[in-house]
């Protein structure tokens, strides 16, 4: 079967894969000029790679290690040190460690909070215990249900600390869904934490060797045109035309020189963003309940700064949780990641998050706040004698959806009820989130709705089911 992917984001190109793999043939048409959407990633005028966002990998995304190990570049993950490492504002240079120990799950999660005494005192670590019980013990149906509350509003419920509060979930919550704990839904860090005490190496992280586009996209690409797919850029799906009954008839396409082409095949798939897809969807559809739930999903923005230094700073080779009202999740690249090493120079990625008030600023304002707050981070270094030599600024202002609370009721799945027509991204129904193991897992989701729908090759149909099934057994191998 011919299938028309519109979006070569993540989400995309997993459907894409894994249709090739159940005898399919996708095309797939991406907007940009180059692949991965919200992990892509261009080089600038000096051949230095500028990214829309730092990317970290854990070890509890399943289906994304499959697909990495699928596509045999398992070694372009470089695992770092089991720890979440997090900056302490009232002791500017000096980290925070929560090592986690090679012992079974969940006790060396436990033991790794039990040992930090950094950021919270043994009266503290009793009352997140006694808060946390009814995740643990109660599960998936319990996190689920803790959508309905803000992060801030549950642990007020359960009795948890308002130190807690501000010392790690206001890190953990910009860190995972760009907003802070009086906006986040319960159920995103709830849910992050269970999968965390259930997998040994769930949080453990990893950084991609290089640029995403072409040491996470290509192959994907390569894989897919070896099949008989076809992968193309500067495409952008322009409309999306119904035949009478209201169902696809045709995809309308725009080339970068303004060229409209018109695409048929026997299936369409929508995997750009929630955002661009109700801009998409036509008139007709949108009378119908499945579409309508798309109104309460909305894009979050985001800023990513990338700032390049004349000298080292004394950073480590890990991800970091700043711990500032400015700023999220931030590392040093240059130490981090292989394609971007240098001896004698830094290059900080950092996540500028909540986003709202900055989105519309200028580069130089982001800049400028971006390094009153690294001075607190690095006050040896900077402003003085540290000087930046490059800084670009990465503005996304709508990314993932803005998980709030109630969003997963409106989440859609991936089969809509227009017969030849369905949707993918990380917004889709999946337990992930916004993620790139969403994105992965609602594209592999999405393949297998086709495939059942039309299960029209018998054993591709198993042969995918199949796979599916091995993902969400597969325990990451990492070291
Ligand atoms: C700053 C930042 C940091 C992040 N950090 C992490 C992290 O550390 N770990 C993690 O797991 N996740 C992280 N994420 C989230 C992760 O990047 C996303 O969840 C995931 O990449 C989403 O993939 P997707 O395919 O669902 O959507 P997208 O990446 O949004 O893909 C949609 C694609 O559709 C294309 N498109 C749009 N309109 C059209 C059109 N009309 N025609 C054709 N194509 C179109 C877009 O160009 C895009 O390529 C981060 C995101 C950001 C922004």
């Amino acid at each position: 079967m011919r299938v028309a992917i519109a979006g070569g984001g993540l989400a995309g190109l997993a459907c894409a894969k894994y249709l090739v793999d159940a005898g399919h043939t996708p095309i797939v048409f991406e907007r940009g000029e180059v692949l991965g959407g919200l992990v892509a990633a261009w080089k600038d005028e000096d051949g230095d790679w500028v990214e829309t966002g730092l990317h970290v990998f854990f070890g509890a995304y399943p289906n994304m290690l499959q697909l990495i190990k699928e596509l045999e570049i398992g070694d372009r993950l470089q695992w770092k040190r089991h720890a979440l490492v997090f900056n302490q504002p009232e002791k500017p240079g000096v980290l925070s460690w929560f090592d986690v120990p090679d012992i079974p799950a969940p006790f060396n999660i436990i033991v790794s909070i039990l040992r930090n005494n950094d950021m919270l005192t043994w009266t503290q670590k009793v009352r997140f215990a006694i808060g946390l019980l009814p995740a643990i013990v109660r599960g998936q149906q319990y996190v689920d249900n803790m959508d309905k509350y803000t992060l801030e509003e549950w642990l007020t419920r359960q009795g948890i600390g308002s130190r807690i509060t501000s010392d790690i979930f206001i890190a953990v919550s910009k860190a995972l869904k760009f907003i802070n704990p009086e906006e986040i839904s319960a159920t995103i860090p709830l849910r992050a934490l269970n999968r965390f005490l259930q997998e040994r190496y769930g949080s453990k992280i990893a950084f991609l060797d290089g640029a995403p586009p072409e040491r996470l996209c290509q192959p994907i690409v390569d894989y897919v045109t070896q099949a008989g797919g076809e992968v193309r850029v500067n495409t952008s799906l322009k409309e999306i035309r119904l035949k009478d009954d209201g169902t696809v008839d045709r995809f309308v396409i725009q080339n970068s020189n303004g060229t409209e082409e018109e695409i048929t095949a026997d299936i369409y798939v929508n995997a750009t963003s929630v955002d661009v897809f109700k801009r998409l969807a036509p008139e007709p559809w949108k009378q119908l309940e499945y579409f309508q739930q798309l109104n309460e999903l909305e894009g979050v923005p985001v800023i990513n700064v990338q700032l390049w230094f004349d000298r080292k700073l004394p950073t480590i080779d890990h991800l970091l949780f700043s711990r500032s009202p400015l700023l999220s999740v931030y590392a040093d690249m240059s130490v981090t990641c292989e394609a971007y090493a240098n001896p004698d120079q830094s290059m900080l990625e950092l996540v500028l998050a909540p986003a709202e008030e900055w989105i519309h600023q200028t580069d130089d304002a982001i800049i400028g706040a971006t390094m009153v707050e690294l001075a607190k981070l690095f006050p040896d270094q900077i402003p003085e004698p540290a000087k930046v030599l490059k800084a670009k600024v990465v503005k996304t202002p709508r990314s993932i959806y803005k998980a709030t609370p109630g969003r997963q009721d409106f989440r859609p799945a991936q089969e809509t009820p227009i017969a030849n027509f369905f949707l993918s991204g990380s917004y889709t129904q999946q337990p992930y989130f916004g993620s790139m193991e969403g994105a992965v897992l609602a594209g592999k989701l999405t393949a297998q709705a086709i495939n059942r729908q039309q299960s029209a090759d018998a054993s591709g149909s198993s042969r995918l089911s199949k796979s599916i099934d091995a993902a969400e057994e597969l325990q990451p191998s990492v070291s």
